[in-house]
């Protein structure tokens, strides 16, 4: 996606346009993260405290990322991301402190959302992990534990395996609230398929609605690579030496959308 494109600390180009389908989660995301970023004063007046921690849990590949980078992008929060690699070192305190930094980089820039993608791979349950990860997941609580109560900084956790967790992580102040983003069903995998489709020139026998119906199983990231698939067959075919029409008549067709699903798996 586009989103990638963008360094790292400013908030990636992803809108809720290029999500498809999760019309309910994406209800509770502006409620629970888009609003206290936008309008603090809301909770404020309310006499509550906005989430500082929201879990996003599902199979991988159904738009937790993007969300993510969408509500960062929709509020113009700074997008501050963590991956596990990148945080996990071997070296005594280090991981800790690039957590640290991480979070000083978003109370810098606030409004703010941490995201770290995949979190059950730095904050797994301390019975089971070692010395790095019982640090690791010590420090990501009090780090927590010390955001300012406003909400100007929120904390994405995305995870597949939300019981895999450190159970301190989800009580509350912590990671306690969670929006499940499941597989899509028929009417989200159209709504996916028109978004990676939106930007193509589809031929008149290509027929979305029926392709939505035939892709059961088929996650976000399947059916994007679906699309793209379908894409490359059409540009294979207008490549070749018989096919002397212009570029710019090229479009993807029926026929190159099911060469698409022969080699495209769920
Ligand atoms: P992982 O756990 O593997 O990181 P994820 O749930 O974070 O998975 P994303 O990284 O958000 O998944 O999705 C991967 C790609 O799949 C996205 O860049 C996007 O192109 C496509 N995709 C996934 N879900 C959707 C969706 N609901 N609408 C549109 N595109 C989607």
């Amino acid at each position: 996606g586009t989103a990638d494109a963008s360094p790292s600390g400013t908030a990636p180009t992803v809108t809720y346009e290029d999500i498809g389908g999760l019309d309910e989660e994406l209800d509770l995301v502006r409620e629970m993260i888009e609003l206290p970023l936008s309008e603090p004063e809301v909770f404020a007046h309310l006499g509550i405290d906005p989430p500082k921690g929201v879990l996003l849990h599902g199979p991988p590949g159904t738009g937790k990322t993007l969300i993510a980078k969408a509500v960062a992008n929709e509020v113009d929060a700074t997008f501050v991301d963590v991956s596990g690699p990148e945080i996990m070192s071997k070296y005594k305190g280090e991981s800790e402190e690039k957590l640290r930094e991480k979070f000083q980089t978003a109370r810098e820039n606030a409004p703010a959302i941490v995201f770290f993608d995949e979190i059950d791979s730095i904050a797994g349950k301390r019975d089971d992990g070692g010395d790095v990860e019982n640090r690791v997941v010590g420090q990501l609580l009090s780090l927590m534990d010390g955001l300012d109560a406003r909400g100007d900084v929120v904390v994405i956790g995305a995870t597949n395996r939300v019981d895999t967790l450190d159970p301190a992580l989800r009580r509350g102040g912590r990671f306690d609230r969670e929006i499940e983003i499941g597989v899509p069903n028929e009417q989200g995998r159209r709504e996916i398929l028109e978004v990676h489709t939106r930007r193509m020139p589809l031929a008149e026998d290509v027929d979305i609605e029926r392709l939505a119906s035939r892709t059961h199983g088929f996650v976000g990231a399947d059916l994007e690579s679906l699309a793209t698939e379908a894409a490359m067959t059409a540009l294979r075919r207008g490549r070749r030496a018989d096919v002397d029409a212009p570029i710019t008549e090229l479009e993807v067709t029926r026929a190159d959308v099911e060469a698409a699903m022969a080699a495209v798996e769920p």
